[in-house]
């Protein structure tokens, strides 16, 4: 059974977030659970922002992977909406991804409330701009580097913090 689970889970880790090419969704932290009974998986992901589009493509691309296995004769993906995603949940190498693809990891500590340190993917300076904070999508900001003039997204910080959620 955990060998059929670690296959799944492996299928699972190629897809990538359909936005950002390249980082998959598991580096991104949205896989929570892979079950497996006999030749039917399950697996449940969570949001990384309840706002953010895209979410039935991620969970198509998902199933589409998963019954590449020869022996799946179902795949069914859930979205956990009682889980809560955070900007920890990226992994090392969610985060070098992204900084390849010139988008900022999230900070690895934060603050809430308060403005967070961005360095640029590019040249790692620390002398930025916030250009617009609101980025292509909710989950996005884009920046601007006053060092190699480059303008690069950021990864805004999401903290699984229960009490600032109304
Ligand atoms: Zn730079």
């Amino acid at each position: 059974m955990e060998a059929k689970k670690r296959e799944v889970l492996e299928q699972v880790k190629k897809v990538d977030d359909p936005e950002l090419p390249n980082v998959s969704v598991y580096d991104l932290g949205m896989v929570h659970e892979v079950q497996v009974e006999e030749s039917r998986a399950h697996v449940t992901m969570i949001p990384t922002f309840a706002g953010c589009p895209a979410l039935d493509f991620i969970k198509k691309n998902v199933e589409t992977a998963v019954r590449e296995l020869s022996w799946i004769t179902g795949c069914e993906v859930t979205f956990s909406f009682n889980e809560i995603w955070s900007t920890d949940s990226v992994t090392e190498e969610g985060r070098r991804q992204l900084k390849k693809h010139g988008v900022a990891p999230p900070p690895d500590e934060y603050t809430p409330g308060e403005e967070w340190q961005v360095d640029c993917p590019y040249c790692g300076s620390a002398y930025v701009s916030m250009e617009n904070v609101f980025g292509p999508t909710a989950c996005r900001s884009i920046l601007y580097c006053r060092s190699c003039r480059n303008p690069f997204e950021a990864m805004k910080p999401v903290i699984r913090d229960k009490t600032l959620a109304r």
